[in-house]
């Protein structure tokens, strides 16, 4: 309650802050989405549902690509085909973990997974977004001004009544917001590749290793992708042979793909509501890739925040957007924490396998079932 009163006065603050109706006081749209990632083609097909008139400001040519480790929750698939979105992949039943001779695992309870080539997730929501008559603009957004009635997008030039920064990990906006929050403790990256390989795991794959985590995601009866997670900056393949099972597996296998990155990946935004303009998605904070959720995240987070919208309520947006962070937040500092402590983090694999029920309660938390 306390936060949603502060949220709600900070977004209030803002607003009364901001100088009067600029020249041009008629929007083009309610609504201008600047990425066109899953967290921005899913907060505009969400807004079309609820009649606000929407344009998706996109640079990049579609299907986008992205380094991700390409898992999407179980909650995130209901998400996505709730949209109409059905994106070809390969289903996994649940999450294993392995260190060593330790194996742990839990099937999700809401169903599978779904394995996705991040450029078959994008041009598949791309599609959606352009069959629900979303215009999506292949401009870059450079900067944004506002005023009491609306915002001002330079780049397309467009002026909407709101405006949602779903720009990613960096999110150019946050920053020049004012936004941006340091964050503590070392930085992590990720990276991934795509292999072929013989035959696929049907669970998401987690390798513990000592300085790394690599996570192996079935996409298709013949293809995996390995992302790797780590704070040590170290070429991909130098990273993957500290993984003496996974390295012999994947020995015969061929890479599909060039070698993909991000980073550094923990994000922390001052708030998420800043007058007219909304973060989503990475861009309004993340902690790290550990429990593969930022897709699910992102959808869960694009249907709260077009509904705010439509409520004419983007105050309520902030306690939403920690209400369903809250436990993503939780675990993944914790593991990360865990991770940071070599005595510990060598016992993360041997104390899930030893309380399944724990690990599985865990497991269920993350799929947003
Ligand atoms: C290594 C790694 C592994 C991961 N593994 C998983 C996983 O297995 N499962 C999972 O669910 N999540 C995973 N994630 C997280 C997931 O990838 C993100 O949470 C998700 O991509 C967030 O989507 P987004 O739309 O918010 O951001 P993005 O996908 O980054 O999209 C942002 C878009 O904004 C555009 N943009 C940027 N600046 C501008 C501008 N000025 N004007 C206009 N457009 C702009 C960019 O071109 C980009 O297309 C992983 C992340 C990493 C790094």
């Amino acid at each position: 309650m306390k936060l949603t009163m502060n949220a709600r006065k900070a977004a209030d603050r803002t607003l009364r802050s901001l100088p009067g109706p600029s020249k041009a006081a008629a929007p083009d749209v309610d609504l201008l989405v600047v990425g066109g990632g899953p967290t921005g083609l899913a907060t505009a097909l969400h807004a079309v549902r609820h009649g606000l008139t929407v344009a998706v400001a996109e640079p990049r040519p579609s299907p986008v690509d992205k380094a991700c480790g390409e898992g999407v929750m179980p909650g995130g698939v209901r998400a996505l085909r709730a949209l109409g979105v059905e994106p070809p992949g390969q289903a996994f039943a649940g999450i294993r973990y392995v260190r060593d001779r330790h194996r742990a695992e839990a099937v999700f309870r809401a169903g599978p997974g779904l394995g996705v080539r991040r450029t078959d997730l994008q041009a598949a929501l791309a599609k959606a977004a352009e069959n629900a008559g979303v215009p999506l603009l292949p401009v870059k957004v450079t900067g944004v001004t506002q005023d009491a009635h609306g915002v001002t997008a330079a780049g397309p030039d467009l002026r909407a009544r709101w405006l949602v920064a779903a720009d990613g990990l960096r999110s150019p906006i946050r920053r020049a917001l004012g936004l941006d929050v340091p964050v503590p403790g070392p930085a992590r990256y990720g990276l991934r590749r795509h292999f072929e390989v013989a035959d696929v795991p049907d669970f998401v794959e987690v390798h513990w290793g000592s300085r790394a985590e690599a996570y192996v995601t079935p996409l298709a009866p013949d293809l995996v992708c390995v992302a790797l997670l780590t704070a040590e900056r170290a070429p991909y393949a130098t990273q993957l042979a500290g993984f003496a099972d996974l390295s012999a597996w994947l020995a015969d296998a061929r890479p599909v793909s060039t070698v993909r990155g991000a980073g550094p990946l923990r994000r922390s935004a001052r708030r998420r509501v800043c007058g007219r303009v909304l973060l989503a998605g990475d861009a309004a904070g993340y902690v790290d890739a550990l429990t593969g959720e930022g897709v699910a995240l992102a959808l869960a987070g694009a249907e709260a925040l077009a509904g705010c919208l439509a409520r004419e309520r983007p105050d309520e947006y902030e306690a939403e957007w920690r209400r369903l962070t809250r436990s993503y937040r939780r675990l993944t500092t914790g593991l990360l924490a865990a991770r940071r402590s070599a005595l510990l983090a060598r016992g993360i694999v041997p104390a899930a396998a030893w309380f399944p029920g724990l690990f599985a309660a865990a497991v269920d938390g993350v799929s947003h079932g």
